[in-house]
């Protein structure tokens, strides 16, 4: 075979690896519930990563990840251990706020963010009201930092077993 051919078998199995690479990339992708777009920050690596923040609204936060779409810059969240058939009230504030910390850093807002379960993805509209409530929660926290006595927020005596506070804590449910 002449060098001609020879650089035409080569040609061909680079094409073949980065055929097999892009396909292992999407299969890895797709495990782990990540839609289409470009991961521009991801907390998910071991090493910490810088958190957003909000100076207007004094308020921090890492997503799992932060992902480019067609036109938009949207949060992901990843709850592995979770399953449900809707997502939980908490879940959804808590996407908020990273909804509220990306429309800080992009100034644009992102017209959704995505919720990662075990086995499903949801699609989470950032809407005026889920905003809003984002905005009145952290309202409450700072009221409740300044209060001598807080009530528990939930009745669930399995989160005040597993929490750390709970020697101290008066209100413990377990
Ligand atoms: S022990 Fe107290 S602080 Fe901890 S989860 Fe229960 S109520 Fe909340």
């Amino acid at each position: 075979m002449g060098i001609g051919g020879w650089l035409v078998l080569l040609a061909g199995a680079v094409l073949v690896a980065a055929l097999l690479l892009l396909r292992g990339a999407g299969a890895r992708r797709s495990q782990a519930g990540l839609p289409r777009g470009r991961v521009v920050y991801q907390d998910t690596t071991g090493e910490p990563a810088r958190p957003l923040f909000s100076n207007r609204y004094r308020l921090t936060g890492r997503p799992d990840y932060v992902i480019q779409e067609r036109g938009a810059v949207v949060p992901m969240e990843v709850k592995p251990g979770r399953t449900a058939q809707q997502p939980y009230d908490g879940d959804v504030l808590q996407l908020g706020a990273y909804c509220l910390l990306v429309e800080e850093s992009e100034h644009r807002r992102p017209p959704h963010g995505y919720l990662r379960y075990a086995d499903h993805t949801f699609q989470i509209p950032y809407t005026d009201e889920l905003r809003t409530a984002v905005l009145d929660a952290l309202d409450d926290i700072r009221h409740d930092l300044r209060a001598r006595d807080v009530a528990p927020s939930h009745d669930d005596p399995a989160r005040c077993r597993g929490c750390g506070l709970r020697d101290e804590c008066g209100e413990a449910l377990a």
